[in-house]
């Protein structure tokens, strides 16, 4: 089953509009021709009309960096999938670890956004990843079971179709510490196998599994070579052209 690859940058509370565009502009450039890799950029709120304005004859998808899942209403702070499509965004990450442990979501309400996402008809990367105690008391493939089971809930088949799920170590985000490529490989493999308990298997064979965690070009080339990493979310190298292009390009 060929999964088509996805580089993802995630500039979290980062540039403003002007810098954004800028950037946004500088990788499209960087990825004319491009047919066989998609590739996604979440910028912060504020700069998503002018990156999908600065994108909108190129591969690049613009995303969210997380979202309400009603359409609209008393949510002092959230912004609604129906209001990131209205900008020109077509996908939105959802628990990442920064909003899971900075700001204290957990499965439930990730779950809530989950489904809201998808009945809005966004395409979700969902992070999910074990912390380094979790890692070091080997409850890793607890705690990735544990957050896809329940974070899942209530998705239908018809709709995972759409999913991305991003395996982020949180020990390896903005740490300079990236997973071995067997570490990340055996991740995404029990994570499809949990896939395939959830809905199916041909169904989790098709859907793309992204590792994040500093990912970097000097380590791309040899993540991508496993089987079962389907593309990247990046957040620090995704801020600079010449590094996010060199991704992209991985070979
Ligand atoms: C991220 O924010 O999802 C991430 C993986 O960050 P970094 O690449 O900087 O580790």
């Amino acid at each position: 089953m060929s999964r088509k690859p996805l580089i993802a940058g995630n500039w979290k509370m980062n540039l403003t509009v002007a810098e954004a565009a800028a950037l946004a502009a500088s990788i499209a450039e960087g990825c004319r021709n491009l047919t066989d890799r998609e590739v996604m950029l979440a910028p912060p709120y504020t700069a998503l009309a002018a990156v999908a304005e600065a994108v909108k004859d190129s591969v690049i998808q613009v995303a969210g960096q997380n979202a309400g899942w009603e359409k609209e209403g008393a949510y002092t702070g959230e912004i609604s999938p129906v209001m990131l499509r209205d900008v020109g965004a077509t996908m939105v990450i959802l628990g990442h670890s920064e909003r899971r442990y900075i700001f204290a979501e957990d499965d439930d309400l990730i779950n809530r956004r989950l489904v809201g996402a998808l009945g809005f008809a966004l395409t979700p990367v969902l992070c999910i990843g074990e912390t380094l105690d979790e890692r070091e008391t080997g409850s890793t493939f607890k705690v990735l079971e544990r957050q896809l089971r329940r974070d899942l809930e209530d998705v239908r088949p018809g709709q995972a179709e759409r999913l991305v799920i991003a395996y982020e170590p949180v020990w390896a985000i903005g740490t300079g510490k990236t997973a071995t490529r067997e570490q990340a490989q055996e991740a995404h493999c029990f994570i499809r196998g949990v896939l395939s308990e959830v809905f199916e298997k041909k169904l989790a064979q098709s859907i793309r599994i992204l590792y994040g965690g500093s990912v970097k070009p000097e380590n791309i080339d040899s993540l991508m070579a496993e089987p079962d990493i389907d593309g990247a979310l990046v957040g620090g190298a995704a801020l600079k052209s010449e590094s996010f292009n060199r991704i992209i390009h991985f070979s």
